[in-house]
């Protein structure tokens, strides 16, 4: 990844982040024909993380998550289409595979039966993971998109380049802001946007812990396919005082566990209080449960045991913008006459929602400012990405 030393030139936008929001967006920009460039403290798995920047925790799931946004659904059906697109060059790191969410309290339907592939309720309790104790489990099962994260990221920012995106790895303040030489800004920056830009809305962090388990073999059904799933024991019986779901996501490098969701408003510093049982993994206190149920689970499944693995305890912080209201922030404002577009704040939903988004976001720049009438230059490695750019020109119209 080539980083931008050279003295800066003026792009019609700037993007201010370069998470997994940033980099979505500003591809999306160069797809719609702007000069873009990305302004980024952090860049995704090849920086240090730290809990306050959430993309390198994405476990990522494509799938319905527990956010507000105006319009989510549609949000939502543009990202599932573009992240089928992107499964369909079997270049990017996007998979699909079955994804099983699993109760042992009975669920009616979720809202979005419909808007996944393959939905279907299980009933056959030995054929998914459960508890060997548990009475019952319930639930369904569904096709999910799946982005291996590490992959997605470094192919995401290959291909902004490509299209001519320049990324410049830079810190900035408020005033350092304000000098970008740029038409239009974009903020992507997450928590960071508070230190940036003002919000008249609270915002909060959903602290999640994972624990990463290296060495073991991909977990797999009978079948052969790689699986995930969301798992939520009956209340009364886990008697740790921590209720809730567990999680598994493959990646081929690694197995990600969860998982927590502790809410911290924004001003408050975490002090690391975890309610219920817990352990430590490696330096990191993790809720027990993480490890001990998501056992059991595997192992009556698949037979495999975590405690076999490496295992490595961490956590992250989801950026939560106003859940009792609008939620994420997308609109448009102006600093110093010169218009703000905002995209942030997208909780544990980020790598869901980015594709919808970031659609959104260019619709809202495209009100402010033109794109060059230039043909879309690519490299052979990502030609799709005219079919992509034909799609983002013309089929999504994200509306109000
Ligand atoms: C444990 C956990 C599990 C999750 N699982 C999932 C999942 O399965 N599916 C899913 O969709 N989402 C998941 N999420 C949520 C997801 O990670 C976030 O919604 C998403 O990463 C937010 O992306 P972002 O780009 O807005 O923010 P970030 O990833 O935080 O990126 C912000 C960017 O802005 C930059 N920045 C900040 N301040 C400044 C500044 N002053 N100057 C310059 N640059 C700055 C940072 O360096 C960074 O590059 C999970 C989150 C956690 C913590």
């Amino acid at each position: 990844m080539q980083r931008a030393k050279q003295t800066e030139r003026r792009a019609d936008v700037a993007v201010i982040g370069g998470g997994v929001i940033g980099i979505t967006t500003a591809i999306c920009l160069e797809l719609r024909g702007y000069s873009t460039a990305i302004y980024t403290a952090k860049i995704p798995f090849r920086d240090e993380p730290s809990p306050e920047f959430a993309t390198p925790y994405a476990a990522a799931s494509i799938k319905p998550a527990s956010v507000t946004m105006s319009r989510q659904q549609r949000a939502l059906a543009i990202s599932q289409e573009i992240f089928g697109f992107l499964a369909d060059t079997g270049s990017m790191g996007v998979r699909q595979q079955p994804h099983f969410v699993l109760h042992e309290e009975d669920h009616s339907d979720p809202e979005y039966a419909d808007t996944v592939s393959g939905f279907c309720r299980i009933s056959e309790i030995e054929q998914y993971p459960h508890r060997p104790n548990a009475n019952a489990v319930f639930g369904w099962r569904f096709n999910a998109y799946f982005a291996e994260l590490p992959v997605y990221i470094a192919r995401c920012y290959a291909l902004y380049e490509s299209l001519g995106g320049v990324v410049h790895e830079r810190s900035l303040t408020r005033e350092t802001c304000r000098n970008l030489p740029s038409d239009v800004l974009v903020n992507c920056a997450g928590i960071g946007s508070q230190e940036i830009f003002d919000d008249q809305r609270p915002w909060m962090i959903h602290v999640g812990h994972q624990v990463l388990v290296d060495g073991l073999p991909l977990i797999r059904t009978d079948s052969g396919d790689l699986f995930s799933y969301n798992y939520t024991p009956h209340p009364d019986a886990v008697a740790d005082g921590f209720a809730g779901e567990v999680y598994a996501y493959p990646r081929m490098d690694t197995l990600v566990l969860g998982g927590s969701r502790l809410p911290v408003a924004l001003e408050d510093d975490w002090d690391g209080h975890i309610p219920g049982v817990s352990r430590s993994v490696g330096d990191v206190e993790v809720p027990a449960r993480i490890v001990t149920i998501n056992d059991e689970l595997l192992d009556s499944y698949t037979g495999i045991s975590i405690e076999t693995g490496n295992l490595a305890g961490r956590y992250g912080f989801r950026p939560v913008r106003d859940p009792d209201g609008d939620g994420v922030r997308i609109e448009r404002e102006s600093l110093d006459g010169r218009p703000v577009i905002h995209n942030c704040g997208h909780g544990g939903a980020g790598v869901t929602l980015s594709w919808g988004s970031a659609v959104k976001a260019c619709e809202l720049v495209t009100e402010v400012a033109d794109p060059a009438p230039t043909p879309l230059s690519v490299s052979r490695e990502f030609t799709f990405a005219r079919r992509l750019a034909t799609r983002i020109r013309s089929d999504y119209d994200f509306g109000r």
